[in-house]
């Protein structure tokens, strides 16, 4: 579970993320909705601990991200899939982070092997395409087997087949009782892959609905 407690962020004058209040519930895929600049990436960031909120909080599993023992068993997340160092290989990139956060070596063949890397991941990273990269990206945040899973714009650049891998990933994960928060500027694909639907514009939380619940209304 997630929830913001009217969480803030300003850069200078600019209000990136203003005053959000919100609760991200297990059991379902949620789409965190909304055009370009409104607030997305900063409010997953301020989530798992990457930016501070100028005011408010968010809480994972009850507990702010500082306050959270072994994180990664709690919270994954992909932000940005370009981060990649080029010349280490797929499996090097886990590995790293296995070692940072002693989980098992097992678990790394176990994560390739469910976003589809195993070969791949032997490979530099500098030669992947987009979609393996978001896939490498996705493979990190399951690595400690969390129970809350973040992924920002999962679905940028992959090709038909990929988006509905992606959309099948989201429900399993979903159906096994984790907490599923994907954000995505596109209200076609969330209308498809998210259960409930946060909508933000200009940092403010616009609507806090179920898909079905929306649909009925327009
Ligand atoms: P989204 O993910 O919805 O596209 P962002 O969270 O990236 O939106 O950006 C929200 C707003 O905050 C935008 O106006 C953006 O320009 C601004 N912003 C984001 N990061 C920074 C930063 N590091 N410094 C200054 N402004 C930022
Ligand atoms: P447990 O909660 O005891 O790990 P699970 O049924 O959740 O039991 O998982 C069984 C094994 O499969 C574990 O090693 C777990 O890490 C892995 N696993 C299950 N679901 C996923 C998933 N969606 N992504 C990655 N690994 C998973």
């Amino acid at each position: 579970m997630i929830e913001l407690d009217a969480l803030t962020k300003r850069y200078g004058g600019t209000v990136a993320v203003d005053g959000l209040t919100f609760t991200v519930k297990p059991g379902r895929v949620t789409g965190f909705l909304g055009p370009n600049g409104a607030g997305k990436s900063t409010t997953m960031r301020m989530i798992v601990g990457l930016d501070r909120p100028t005011s408010g909080a968010a809480t994972v599993n009850g507990r702010p991200y500082a306050a959270l023992r072994s994180p990664l068993r709690h919270v994954g997340a992909m932000l940005d899939a370009s981060q990649l160092h080029k010349g280490r290989s797929g499996y090097a990139h886990l590995h790293a982070l296995a070692e940072t956060h002693r989980i098992p070596r097992s678990r790394i063949t176990e994560v390739l092997d469910l976003v589809g890397m195993s070969t791949a991941a032997r490979r530099r990273a500098g030669g992947y395409s987009l979609g393996m990269s978001q896939r490498l990206g996705i493979a990190a945040a399951l690595l400690g087997d969390p129970e809350v899973v973040i992924l920002d714009e999962p679905v940028n650049g992959l090709d038909p087949d990929g988006v509905l891998w992606i959309r099948t990933l989201l429900r399993d994960l979903a159906d096994e009782g984790r907490t599923v928060l994907v954000s995505s500027h596109l209200m076609s694909e969330m209308a498809v892959t998210a259960e409930h639907l946060l909508i933000i514009g200009r940092g403010r939380l616009l609507a806090d609905t179920g898909v079905d619940e929306l649909i009925d209304r327009v």
